[in-house]
């Protein structure tokens, strides 16, 4: 339930890049990630079982998923393959917002995080998402347009139930 203008204005932008990773995803010739189950099996192949970050034993009841760049306005990862990696539950609410990069640094001791960022490496490439897909000039002000066009309508409409309970309420 979205409580004020810049949870709408969130959910237009997730909104945005779920269908552009879905439009992605077809362009690259990939059946558009959603997470089928079949989809979960073949992370979790690549991964070899492991959560991407800390190495976790995961499956496919235990995983959970993460966006390497944050599907956030400042970010604007896609919901697409290449983007989305298999990690455990502690990984995934530990890492929030965080660069996938120096998250891994906190994880393993230097050698592992090597080889893990290199297994996260090989799946992006493997998957061909550009990690410096700039979506910006599309997205453009799409946060602050949303939650402007939101607010104004639910102003006028909230002008309108005031005078309509008003007249409700008029002594006859
Ligand atoms: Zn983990």
């Amino acid at each position: 339930m979205a409580r004020s203008k810049s949870d709408i204005a969130n959910s237009a932008i997730r909104i945005f890049l779920q269908d552009v990773g879905r439009y992605y995803d077809t362009a690259r010739g990939f059946d558009p990630f959603v997470p089928k189950v079949s989809q979960k099996d073949e992370l979790l192949i690549f991964f070899n079982h492991e959560c991407c970050y800390c190495g976790a034993q995961i499956s496919r009841k235990s995983i959970s998923l993460d966006h390497l760049i944050a599907m956030n306005k400042a970010a604007l990862g896609l919901h697409a393959w290449g983007n989305v990696v298999p990690c455990c539950h502690s990984c995934n609410n530990e890492k929030q917002q965080k660069n996938w990069e120096e998250f891994l640094l906190s994880k393993a001791s230097p050698d592992l995080s090597s080889i893990r960022k290199k297994r996260i490496q090989d799946f992006v490439a493997a998957k061909q998402y550009d990690p410096n897909l700039n979506l910006h000039e599309f997205a453009g002000n799409l946060y602050e347009d949303v939650g402007e066009v939101a607010m104004t309508l639910i102003n006028l409409r909230y002008k309108q139930a005031e005078n309509g309970i008003q007249q409700l309420l008029k002594p006859n």
